[in-house]
């Protein structure tokens, strides 16, 4: 591993599948869950969400941001690349945060998931297999 400089903080690469999105985000993300509600599960397609919390004005469509498409679900909503449906990231407390689906990420972030969240709605068919600390529901995610 290369030593990072401390002061300059990364930027990460982040890419829809098929690539006509692009973002840049700050590797400063406040938190990092694994989320396990009905929501994430739909909105994916898998047993979880591994998302990454950051202020939004730290992420930056640095390509296709007219090939975005916005689900809007009131007081949040999720972008997604129209061309290949990758779920981006979901942006909530109105406008202000943006919750990263670190599935997209190419560069690979500081921070890890430190938690499972919205246990309580979780897959059945899903067996969580690590030591990290599991929480019926939030606990910082899914805020207005
Ligand atoms: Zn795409
Ligand atoms: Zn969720």
């Amino acid at each position: 591993m290369p030593v990072e400089e401390p002061a300059k903080i990364r930027k990460l690469a982040g890419s829809c599948q098929c690539g006509s999105v692009t973002y840049e985000v700050a590797d400063a993300f406040v938190f990092a869950v694994n989320c396990h509600c009905s929501l994430c599960r739909r909105a994916t397609g898998a047993a979880f969400k591994p998302l990454a919390g950051i202020e939004r004005d730290k992420l930056h469509i640095t390509n296709g941001a007219d090939k975005i498409q916005i689900f809007d679900a009131g007081s949040w909503h999720d972008e997604r690349c129209k061309a290949c449906g990758s779920f981006l990231f979901a942006v909530v407390r109105n406008g202000a945060f943006a919750h990263v689906a670190m599935g997209t990420l190419v560069d690979t972030p500081s921070i890890r998931p430190s938690a499972h969240v919205f246990v309580g709605s979780k897959a059945p068919w899903f067996d969580i297999t690590d030591d990290l600390p599991q929480y019926d529901e939030g606990i910082i995610v899914k805020e207005n």
